[in-house]
C-alpha cells in the first residue's frame, strides 16, 4: 500500500474550552494533531463544524485514509445512538446532539462516542500506562473528579453509561457536590475541592498547584487538604476492588500533576485498608498527558473496524 492507502483513525476531545484532534496510525502512533477554541456557546453544529475545521487541517497535510473518527466528550453520553445524553450548563445545545450522525454525513466514514473519561480510559490501556491491563479503574482529578470502568478486557458503561462514576457516591463527608449531591469524592479531591478546602482552613486563595506547593514546603494546612483527597481517593479504590476486583487503578487530570505528593498520601491509606482479595491494586499516574483522550476515542474507532 503506498502512505495514501494506509488507513488513518481520528480522535477527537471535545472539552469545555477547547476541542483536540489527533490523527493515528493502526498502531495509535500520533501522526498529527490539532487544537481549536470549542465554541460550546452557540451550539452542537457549531461544535461539530469546529471540529470538522480541524480534522481538515490535519487531513490536508497528513497522508493516509481516514477509516473511521470516534469523539470523547464531556458529560453522559449514549454510546450505541452516539447522541449527547447530559452536558454542563457551560455546553449549549449539547444534550441531545446527534454527534455520530453528524460526522459520519460531513466525512463518510464510521464515527463513534465515548463519554471522556470513558475515552481517557481507553486510551491508558490501549497505548498508555495500564496498557493491556484487564481490570482498571481509570480516574480524572480534574476541575471535577470523573471515573471509569474496564473489566473482563471491556469497557463497561452500565445501564445508564454511567459506569464507575466513582466521583459522584456518597460516603466521603458532608460537603455540597457541584452535582447537587453531598459526601462526594469531587469535595475533596478535584482541583476545584482543594482550593476551597484549603481556602476555608487558611482564608488564603491559592490554585491546587499552589496548595501542592505549600504542602511540600511543610504548610499544615495544605498537608490536610491533600492528605483528605488522598484518603477519599484510596477509599473510592478500596471500594471498586471490593465490588469488581479491579487490579489496577490508573489516575489522571491536572491535579495528578502533584503525584509525588499525592501517590505516597494514597499508598498509605491502600496499605491500611487492603482489598479482601488480599492483592493490593497496582496504582498508576497517568500517562498520555492531554492525548489520553483523543487516543482512547480513536482506540474505539479501531476497536469499532478492526476488533483490536
Ligand atoms: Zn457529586
Amino acid at each position: 500500500m503506498s502512505r495514501l492507502d494506509t488507513p488513518v483513525f481520528a480522535g477527537v476531545d471535545i472539552g469545555g474550552t477547547s476541542t483536540q484532534v489527533v490523527l493515528c496510525d493502526g498502531e495509535l502512533t500520533v501522526l498529527d494533531r490539532a487544537e481549536t477554541a470549542t465554541p460550546a456557546g452557540r451550539g452542537g453544529r457549531a461544535m461539530i463544524a469546529a471540529a470538522l475545521d480541524a480534522l481538515a487541517v490535519v487531513r490536508a497535510r497528513t497522508p493516509g485514509r481516514l477509516a473511521a473518527v470516534g469523539v470523547g466528550a464531556a458529560g453522559v453520553v449514549d454510546a450505541a445512538s452516539g447522541h449527547v445524553l447530559v452536558a454542563s450548563d457551560s455546553f449549549t445545545d449539547w444534550a441531545g446532539f446527534p454527534v455520530t450522525a453528524a460526522l459520519r454525513t460531513a466525512l463518510g466514514v464510521p464515527a463513534f462516542l465515548d463519554n471522556d473519561v470513558n475515552a481517557f480510559l481507553r486510551g491508558e490501556i490501549a497505548c498508555g500506562a495500564a496498557a493491556g491491563e484487564e481490570d482498571v479503574l481509570g480516574m480524572t482529578l480534574g476541575t471535577g473528579v470523573g471515573g471509569a470502568l474496564w473489566t473482563g478486557g471491556e469497557l463497561r458503561t452500565g445501564a445508564h453509561g454511567a459506569a464507575g462514576e466513582i466521583g459522584h457516591v456518597p460516603g466521603f463527608g458532608d460537603l455540597p457536590c457541584t452535582c447537587g449531591g453531598r459526601g462526594h469524592l469531587e469535595t475533596l479531591a478535584s482541583a476545584r475541592s482543594l482550593r476551597a478546602r484549603y481556602g476555608e482552613r487558611t482564608g488564603r486563595e491559592l490554585t491546587a498547584r499552589e496548595v501542592a506547593d505549600a504542602a511540600r514546603a511543610g504548610d499544615a494546612d495544605a498537608r490536610a487538604v491533600y492528605a483528605a483527597a488522598g484518603a477519599g481517593i484510596a477509599r473510592a479504590i478500596v471500594m471498586t476492588a471490593g465490588l469488581v476486583d479491579i487490579g489496577t487503578v490508573v489516575v489522571g487530570g491536572g491535579v495528578s500533576g502533584a503525584w509525588t505528593l499525592l501517590e505516597p498520601l494514597i499508598q498509605e491509606r491502600l496499605a491500611a485498608e487492603p482489598p479482601i482479595s488480599g492483592h493490593p491494586v497496582k496504582l498508576l499516574r497517568a500517562a498520555l498527558g492531554n492525548d489520553a483522550v483523543p487516543l482512547g476515542a480513536a482506540a474505539r474507532a479501531r476497536h469499532e473496524l478492526t476488533g483490536r
